[in-house]
């Protein structure tokens, strides 16, 4: 397997993250509706956006989280190994999510 391609994935995706976190895109709506003299329905909907940027952002984070976790374990030599049965993750699953900690056999037991 080459776990440098996979680096090359996980640092480019790290970056778009990092990026993302930093325009903040809601923030301007936020400040127009707090700025506007509006009714009840106003600050319900200003708030709705509040918490729609904080679950995306908390998202982000714990992808940010699992990313480095993968690149600590690419340093490590344990990458593509599931963190729960020690088996190896296939790479058909490491293409579609990189940073995943578990094999598809450990992910299905966790929803059950
Ligand atoms: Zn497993």
């Amino acid at each position: 397997m080459d776990v440098s391609a996979f680096k090359d994935v996980l640092l480019r995706k790290r970056g778009e993250l990092v990026a993302l976190g930093g325009l903040k895109p809601l923030q301007h709506s936020i400040e127009h509706n707090n700025g506007r003299q509006g009714d009840m329905a106003d600050q319900a909907s200003g708030n709705n956006e509040v918490h729609i940027q904080l679950r995306l952002k908390q998202t982000d984070a714990k992808i940010l989280q699992a990313i480095d976790e993968a690149l600590t374990r690419i340093e490590k030599g344990s990458y593509g190994l599931c963190r729960d049965c020690g088996e190896p993750i296939a790479e058909a699953r490491l293409n579609a999510i990189p940073w995943t900690r578990v094999c598809i056999t450990c992910k299905e037991k966790q929803k059950l």
